[in-house]
């Protein structure tokens, strides 16, 4: 890539392999604390990955993980990396009103902020879970202090989307500079794809992704990319009873994914979100009211 291409935004969801949206409804939440948690030894080997390849990225933590593994989040920080917030037990936003939201935000913070010992600035929602359904999401984030957002995903999807939101970073509330940086999407034949990482990145050929990065950089814009420690576990336990397409989604090409990434961090720039977000910040387009 030209030294003049845009350093991309390098995200990880840092959630464990029984927390994720697709098993919801065949994992009780009362349940996880019996389960074999596996997120710190993943996230110790995404560690190691972005250390050979000398990259820093943001780690989108859940208050809960924050909570029980205390030492993987001060060795994230530690090393150079940007702690954020991931809510504190995945609940969608959009389940959400806006007086739990801002408990939720909360207690997650205050669960990272003890481990890390350095603030936390920015926000992930779960399952990219912020939409037209939720007007008041991004108003509580300014009031608590956050600088930016990663939460929405601007295309139309099964489990998530808000189809109309700008692609690409937005100042969503007047006279605030707090910023939303979307998801990345490619555009194909007019349409958006999501081509932001996660299931898309693994299942798809490297190709795809490629494609996508260069295009979003070739616009002049930084492409914003995440992935999920359980995404590089082969070994994690199965959920045999979840539904099958839930399956094919969680445990396609667990097995190439680590290579795959390697493969990414290598051709691309990449740097933390909150560097990126005070970037973008300037470029950002404004939400008409
Ligand atoms: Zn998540």
């Amino acid at each position: 890539m030209p030294s003049l291409a845009p350093v991309n935004g390098l995200s990880v969801d840092v959630e464990d392999w029984f927390q994720v949206g697709a098993f919801e409804t065949v994992i009780n939440r009362e349940n996880w604390e019996s389960l074999r948690t596996r997120v710190e030894r993943n996230c110790d080997a995404i560690l190691a990955m972005f250390a050979d390849a000398g990259v820093h990225g943001t780690f989108f933590t859940l208050g809960w993980v924050a909570e029980r593994h205390p030492g993987l989040i001060r060795r994230i920080v530690d090393q150079g990396h940007e702690i954020a917030s991931h809510g504190w037990d995945h609940a969608r936003v959009f389940r959400m009103d806006r007086a739990t939201f801002a408990n939720d935000l909360a207690i997650s913070r205050k669960a990272i902020e003890d481990a890390a010992g350095v603030a936390v600035t920015g926000y992930r929602a779960p399952s990219f879970s912020i939409d037209a359904r939720t007007p008041w999401a991004h108003q509580e984030l300014a009031a608590q202090g956050y600088a930016y957002s990663s939460s929405v995903a601007p295309v139309a999807h099964d489990h998530y989307g808000w189809r109309e939101a700008p692609r690409f970073a937005f100042h969503p509330l007047a006279g605030s500079d707090f910023v939303e940086i979307p998801v990345t999407t490619a555009l194909f034949a007019g349409r958006r794809l999501a081509a932001g990482g996660g299931g898309f990145f693994r299942v798809l050929p490297y190709a795809f992704s490629r494609w996508a990065i260069r295009q979003v950089n070739r616009e002049g814009r930084p492409a914003v990319f995440y992935f999920h420690p359980w995404e590089i576990d082969p070994e994690q336990p199965r959920v045999e009873d979840a539904p099958l397409r839930s399956r094919f989604r969680h445990y396609t090409n667990l097995d190439v994914m680590a290579d795959k990434l390697r493969q990414l961090i290598g051709e691309f720039a990449w740097g933390r979100m909150d560097a990126l977000a005070a970037i973008e910040a300037r470029a950002a387009s404004r939400l008409a009211a």
